[in-house]
Parts: C-alpha cells; structure tokens; sequence
C-alpha cells in the first residue's frame, strides 16, 4: 500500500496528504516534468537515481511542488530543488553527520537534523549518500525501532 493511504488527511483541494487535519502546506497541483526541465543530463540522471534508491528503502510518495519536490514515507523527510548542474537535496536525519559535502544543517530539535547538499552526476550518489538516505527514510516511516518513541513523536 502507498504511504499514508489509509490513515492521513487528505488536502480536498490537491490531495496532498497528511497526519494532521488540516495542515498548512504549498496547496496546489503541480508536475514533475517543468522542475526537472531545467537540469542538464548529468543533474537529471543524478535526481532518477536519487528515487530510485529511495525506494528501495520502501514506498515513497514523489510530490512535485511549485518549486521543489518533497519526499514522503510517512512522514516528509526529504526535497529537491532543481538547477541546471545540480539538484540540492536536503534529508531530515537523526544525528549531525559531518561530511564536507554538506553546504548547511539546521537543527530542528534532538534528533532532527537537516543536511543540504548537492548532487551533479549519478555517481554522486555514493555509498554515504545511500546511507544517508537510509537513515533519513527509517526516521520518516514507521518502522524505525533504533529511534526513541519520545523523538519519533516529533516527526509527527
Ligand atoms: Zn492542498
């Protein structure tokens, strides 16, 4: 079954959907395809491989937003912006990771950790990038037993 079909809200305008009632969120229908027109070869390989190892953690769903694309399990977890050269990723993980490649982290809470980084080529997307995305995954969905129940409220 796709993530969250059964027990989120579902936005009655773009069916967007939710663990809250009414969420707040960028409401709208948008597509794929006009986000990822704007990359070169190398930066759209780089985003096809990037869902593709998403998934192979566990079902996703793609939302194409008005200007990024975000990622859910079942909760949101991840985003896209996309450039000509590159896509800039950012993945919620559960600790600080250093890694020059990170360009910002934000710290939402324990637990919580907001890595942006990018990506030009599919072969960016190395062995640290899949654990990354691992780790990001397990945080967002419900099979997540290495994290404490009172963090995993949070993602909520
Ligand atoms: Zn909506």
């Amino acid at each position: 079954m796709a993530p969250g079909r059964s027990t989120h809200w579902k936005c009655p305008k773009c069916g967007d959907r939710f663990l809250a009632v009414n969420r707040r969120h960028s409401c709208g229908k948008f597509k794929l395809e006009p986000l990822l027109a704007v990359c070169d070869p190398g930066a759209a390989a780089a985003f096809r491989k990037l869902v593709s190892v998403l998934r192979e953690n566990g079902p996703i769903r793609v939302i194409p937003k008005k200007s990024m694309i975000i990622f859910q399990a079942t909760r949101r977890f991840g985003a896209v912006t996309t450039g000509k050269a590159r896509i800039r990723c950012s993945l919620m993980l559960p600790r600080l990771v250093p890694d020059p490649r990170f360009e910002r982290i934000h710290t939402f809470g324990p637990g919580r950790h907001e890595h942006v980084f990018g990506l030009r080529t599919e072969a960016d997307l190395d062995a640290s990038v899949v654990e990354w995305i691992r780790d990001a995954y397990r945080l967002a969905s419900d099979a997540r037993p290495d994290i404490p129940p009172a963090i995993a409220r949070r993602y909520r």
